[in-house]
């Protein structure tokens, strides 16, 4: 049975829309992840959804602060590596290539990593690749489709909101049975729907056994193709010598919940409703990350991002930054202070992931309490 419905545009539905109806009446649902990875990657490589004017905004676009505390954490590490002089940078979805460019702005600082560094974009979307070049093109970056395809060498990883946008599969529990949720189509009502499917994972093998037993209705989440790509990034690091940072929203502990969401115009939206026009983004899982890449490199974490943030120097940046700032700007860098780093804003369900090679004794900036942090 159904359990959810919401109505194909229309008046006016995308022939992107219309092809994955049509998909889904010839070969039967699709996963949850298959609906997602279609529709975010039709959605990147149609718009540029960032900013005020946008779908939504990130940190890096909120303010150059996120960036340079970044750059600084990766200067340190650097430094206490020993200054390596060929440092791949790597980054996973770039969006507009804000951060890389604070991030580069801050190692400017220290001429002999400005010069030991080249530049690695992983980013799928057309769109965004130009916004990219346009951003970056004093620093000459190379893009690649996938992680696999950077060369090897020395690495510095960073990724800020790019898992969350990696599809995820959804259990539920209905009539006292795990099952595997699909996206159908009720060509009656000529909408998407949420239904059940055959199960494409062997869920007892995925699934924490304590959670074999929860409540009906429950929903468990897992997205294989993070933790396939979060192994290959620490596969490198482990098999180069590096470091990375992880910056995503999500949780620390494993839980049930439905975290599937869309973002339109800085409001909550329909996943159902108009796909590839709008993001999709769930919660990312850290704990797992974590059991995957344990093995492979030293991880730090996760903590908040305004924990992160704090312990980097942004308070003293601000600081440093208003003394120059007009009464207006001011208060903007308050403002975006505020945004990036408040319990209620970014600053507690955004969490920061720190990654270093294996044996390295680097003590990383912001990770010297490592303690998880559990509150969602
Ligand atoms: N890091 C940026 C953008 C976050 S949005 C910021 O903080 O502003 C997600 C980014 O990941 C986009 O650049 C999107 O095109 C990219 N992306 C999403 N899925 C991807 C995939 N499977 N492979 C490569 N890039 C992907």
């Amino acid at each position: 049975m159904p359990e959810k419905k919401q109505n194909l545009s229309k008046n006016n539905p995308s022939s992107f829309e219309l092809d994955l109806a049509k998909e889904i009446k010839k070969r039967g649902p699709l996963t949850v992840a298959e609906y997602m990875e279609k529709a975010v990657s039709h959605y990147y490589a149609s718009k540029d959804p960032f900013g005020e004017n946008g779908d939504f905004i990130t940190a890096p676009e909120i303010s150059q602060m996120f960036g340079e505390m970044i750059g600084a954490w990766f200067v340190d590490v650097w430094l206490q590596m020993g200054q390596p002089q060929n440092v791949q940078l790597i980054e996973l979805g770039p969006g507009r290539g804000t951060l890389m460019a604070d991030i580069m702005r801050t190692m400017s600082a220290w001429p002999e990593l400005k010069e030991a560094v080249t530049i690695h974009l992983v980013e799928q979307s057309p769109q965004l690749r130009q916004a990219q070049a346009q951003a970056l093109k004093a620093y000459k970056p190379t893009w690649h489709d996938r992680i696999e395809d950077v060369p090897q060498g020395f690495s510095f990883i960073v990724a800020n909101e790019f898992f969350d946008a990696l599809p995820i599969h959804q259990f539920k529990k209905s009539k006292g049975e795990w099952k595997e949720r699909g996206i159908g189509f009720d060509d009656v009502q000529n909408e998407f729907i949420f239904t059940f499917m055959d199960p494409t994972i062997d869920i007892p093998s995925i699934m924490p056994a304590s959670f074999l037993a929860a409540n009906e209705g429950s929903i468990f989440e897992i997205s294989p193709a993070s933790l396939s790509v979060f192994e290959q990034l620490c596969k490198r690091i482990s098999d180069n010598t590096g470091a990375g940072l992880i910056v995503d929203y999500g949780h620390s502990v494993p839980g049930l919940g439905d975290t599937l969401q869309s973002i339109a115009r800085h409001k909550y939206s329909d996943v159902l409703e108009a796909p590839g026009t709008k993001d999709i983004t769930a919660h990312v899982d850290f704990s797992l990350l974590k059991a995957v890449g344990d093995s492979l490199v030293d991880i730090h974490g996760p903590v908040t991002q305004g924990e992160f943030l704090a312990s980097l120097g942004i308070g003293a940046r601000a600081e440093a930054l208003t003394e120059q700032a007009t009464p207006e700007q001011r208060k903007d860098i308050m403002t975006a202070l505020h945004r990036l780093t408040s319990v209620k804003e970014m600053g507690m369900l955004f969490k920061v992931l720190g990654l270093v090679s294996n044996g390295s004794d680097i003590v990383p900036a912001g990770f010297s309490d490592d303690q998880s942090h559990d509150e969602d």
